[in-house]
């Protein structure tokens, strides 16, 4: 076993077994991982005034900073354990190197310092003490925001030893034991490499979990009370289940009825339209004379909107003409001449309502909006004509998914990104690529990717409106 097992079993013990038992085809190449990796690389190689070396040799020459270290070594009697520490840091002391030793350290990429930064210290620290025959008393955790490196000094006491030795023997265990079950907060599972081998399996064993509002707390509930499948689920009436669910208080038949219609659509594979004329023949109404789709490209860490894409639709019913797409760069983040051009599309016709999905694109327009002084009025007006779908289509329609992501639902509806496995960090992977090599074949691919996403879009926009129609 190694750090990398360690650090997948403080998240999920099932992802640690499949790490090290795990048939490689079935794993998916994870951005996320990759972003991470390069982040990492950068603020480490600030920390150390690009001081940073790899391997054995850099220690032995006394670098500020290495890298890249693998050391093999015994936990117990008969555990191997290797360590690699993300990076080792030069400071004080005495070693077999000379009057200088070396402390772990680890990169945070949030701002939460967790058990997975504690773990990695200690254990670095357990074999680093004996191959550099020097005490550690303490490791770092290094962070970044607003472009400002932080560090945090943890100190790896017995205490903390302890714990984690305790938890590599449970992991030792687990790595020899059989696969553990799927993690029962499969929120976890959105990031993980391993995503599309256990979603198979779930939807295969009809896991609770895989029913959209259904998390782990809820599972647990309705396991307790017999309910252990999506097919059981179904089965139920809405007084029947919302009886058992006495943790929703007056929401109880409510969430009972959802969840129960959630597990039949889920089963069935079929639709089921919940009554609300309102909102759709509002948006047939408000779409009727030409509209906009708008979709952005960020990097949260840095708070940076990088592209702001527009989707122009005259008419939705006649499709002589390919909609026009405006992609509009933020390359520098100094937000003065993109934002006039945004402003100018949005006011280039006054009246159209603009549809997007999920809230993050009207709350960057009434920023851009503040940010170019506009009064209380006009950002309520320019506010107003926003139309979030991912809200739409949840009050208008149960759907036969485990979520409403917009890939989701809009893969359902059969509608391909012309790049295949792309997903917003994929896009955000090939941001930091361009940041990194000023390629512009990496803006390329994220102006085809955000064309798709306002495509996506126009579709679960024609589903509603045609569907309402029917409906009608
Ligand atoms: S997809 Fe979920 S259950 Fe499967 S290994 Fe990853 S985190 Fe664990």
């Amino acid at each position: 076993m190694n750090s990398l097992h360690l650090k997948s079993f403080t998240r999920c013990k099932r992802k640690a077994w499949l790490d090290f038992k795990g048939k490689k085809s079935s794993e998916v190449w994870s951005p996320h991982k990759a972003i991470d990796k390069i982040k990492q690389f950068q603020i480490f190689s600030e920390f150390c005034n690009s001081e940073i070396y790899t391997g054995l040799k850099a220690c032995e020459n006394g670098y500020q900073g290495v890298i890249g270290l693998k050391i093999k070594g015994n936990l117990f009697q008969n555990i191997n354990a290797e360590i690699r520490p993300q990076l080792l840091l030069k400071t004080k002391g005495k070693s077999k190197w000379g009057q200088y030793k070396y402390l772990p350290a680890v990169y945070k990429l949030g701002h939460k310092t967790t058990k997975e930064h504690l773990f990695d210290l200690a254990f670095s620290s357990m074999l680093l003490e004996s191959f550099q025959e020097s005490k550690i008393e303490k490791g770092l955790v290094i962070s970044s925001f607003n472009k400002k490196v932080n560090v945090e000094e943890i100190y790896l006491n017995k205490k903390l030893r302890k714990k984690v030795l305790n938890v590599l023997l449970s992991l030792n265990e687990c790595l020899e034991g059989f696969m553990p079950e799927i993690t029962q907060d499969r929120k976890k599972c959105t990031i993980c490499s391993w995503q599309k081998f256990c979603d198979k399996e779930a939807k295969e064993n009809g896991y609770l979990t895989d029913i959209d509002g259904i998390g782990s707390k809820t599972a647990s509930l309705l396991i307790t009370n017999g309910i252990s499948d999506t097919q059981t689920l179904a089965s139920y009436s809405e007084k029947q289940l919302g009886e058992k669910l006495s943790n929703f208080k007056d929401q109880k038949y409510e969430k009972a009825s959802v969840f129960v219609r959630q597990a039949q659509a889920y089963i069935s594979g079929e639709p089921y339209p919940i009554f609300n004329k309102k909102d759709n023949n509002e948006l047939l109404e408000k779409t009727c004379s030409g509209f906009y789709i708008f979709d952005i490209e960020s990097n949260p860490d840095d708070k940076h909107d990088f592209l702001y894409g527009f989707l122009k639709i005259n008419n939705l019913f006649t499709k002589k003409e390919d909609p026009i797409y405006k992609p509009i760069f933020n390359l520098k983040n100094n937000k003065g001449e993109s934002y006039r051009e945004i402003i100018e599309i949005l006011f280039s016709q006054k009246e159209w309502p603009v549809l997007h999905y999920g809230e993050t694109e009207k709350i960057a327009i009434i920023n851009i909006a503040k940010n170019l002084n506009f009064s209380f009025e006009e950002i309520d007006s320019l506010a107003s004509r926003f139309i979030d779908l991912h809200t739409l289509i949840r009050k208008s329609w149960i759907l036969p998914l485990k979520n409403y992501g917009l890939k989701t639902v809009s893969n359902w509806l059969g509608f391909e990104w012309m790049q295949k496995n792309v997903s917003g960090s994929k896009a955000l992977y090939w941001w930091i690529q361009y940041q990194i090599t000023e390629n512009e074949i990496f803006l390329k691919k994220i102006i085809q990717y955000n064309k798709d996403d306002c495509l996506a879009t126009l579709q679960i926009a024609e589903y509603l409106i045609k569907n309402q129609l029917k409906k009608n």
